[in-house]
């Protein structure tokens, strides 16, 4: 009996031995405007990767605002005019579309001349005047993009920008590229929108960390999760001064100014990427009282808000896989149901 208790504890050892220690690649690649890590495990890992690479830097092609060759840019130009664009781009914009429903417009990809009036695409950073905004907001009108089949069309002088989604929605076809080429267990971060697939090979949860706003070196806890994206919309991501006063770079698409609705950081936890990048952005604009409100009517997505008061609300079906940060001691946690 001994022998055999012996014998199965060293079979034991071996297949955790082999289990913890599968083929691990990663790659670091500059795409879509930002940093991206890719890691997967396993014998496919490798070849996966070179696709999930390629991957990326097709869609950056397709997606970017500013590569005037893109389904995006011609999108733009061709305002005014139905333009027949690749069908994962007209697909993406209709997404948005209906996302911007779901959130009584808080998403709104027709803001883009706002956005570059601000100079977040220039990087030539500009306060637009009170008139400025007004006639820039006059523009945005997401019900005024009108999506047929493969062919885009917006109303005249109107430009859009998919920034708000493109990462999410890339980070989505990822994991589906990496899982068709037989990947089991995978993380991917683009620039900060997190997706995992699977578990560690370890067979435990991913952890992600959720950055603490006021301290980005610092967190305010972690998520553990499997097959789910964790996106963050932060008004500390991107911004700039002028005057004592910091313009981020999401904007409240009901007063083009930069939204100011109690949040610091809005992230999303949710099997889809395009959606947990969709409402990340949306929930950042709504503030809390209204993202919880989505939260509880949609049902398909958790959240994890942190506000200026410094509570951190965290929906209750997260109640057991997010831990504060030991760091995070400035912060209380708040459980919302
Ligand atoms: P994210 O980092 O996903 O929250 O997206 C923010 C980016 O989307 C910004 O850098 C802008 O390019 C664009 N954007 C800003 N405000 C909005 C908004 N309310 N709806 C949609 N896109 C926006
Ligand atoms: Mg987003």
């Amino acid at each position: 009996m001994r022998a055999i208790a012996f014998s199965l504890s060293i079979i034991c050892l071996l297949l955790t031995g082999c289990a913890a220690d599968p083929p691990r690649a990663d790659r670091e690649i500059w795409a879509m405007d930002t940093i991206i890590e890719l890691t997967a495990y396993g014998p496919a890992a490798d070849r996966a990767l070179d696709q999930g690479a390629a991957l990326l830097y097709e869609l950056d092609a397709l997606l970017s605002v500013t590569n005037p060759d893109s389904a995006v840019s011609r999108i733009n130009q061709s305002a005014g005019e139905p333009v027949a664009v690749p069908h994962e781009a007209a697909a993406l914009v209709a997404r948005a579309g209906a996302l911007s429903a779901d959130t009584a417009g808080a998403l709104d990809i027709t803001l883009y001349p706002l956005v570059q009036a601000y100079g977040f695409i220039s990087e030539e950073h500009h306060v637009p005047s009170r008139e400025q905004r007004a006639e820039l907001l006059r523009l945005a009108d997401w019900t005024a993009v009108t999506v047929s089949g493969d062919t885009v069309q917006l109303a005249p002088g109107m430009a859009i920008d998919l920034g708000a989604v493109a990462k999410g929605y890339a980070s989505q076809r990822l994991i589906e590229l990496l899982s068709a080429q037989g990947v089991a267990s995978a993380i991917v971060s683009l620039g900060g929108n997190v997706q995992t697939l699977g578990s560690r090979p370890d067979g435990s949860p991913w952890r992600v960390a959720v950055r603490d706003p006021l301290d980005v070196d610092g967190m305010v806890g972690v998520v553990s999760v499997t097959d789910t994206a964790v996106v963050t919309s932060g008004g500390y991501q991107r911004y700039f001064e002028q005057d004592g006063v910091r313009y981020h770079h999401i904007l409240d698409p009901s007063t083009g100014l930069p939204a100011n609705s109690g949040l610091l950081s809005a992230t999303v936890v949710c099997a889809d990427g395009t959606t947990a990048d969709g409402l990340s952005t949306a929930l950042f604009v709504l503030g809390k009282e209204r993202a919880l409100e989505l939260w509880r009517t949609r049902g398909d997505f958790e959240a994890i808000l942190v506000g200026e008061d410094r509570v951190v609300t965290v929906t209750a079906g997260l109640a057991s896989s997010f831990t504060s940060a030991d760091s995070a001691a400035g912060y209380t946690l708040e459980i919302a149901d």
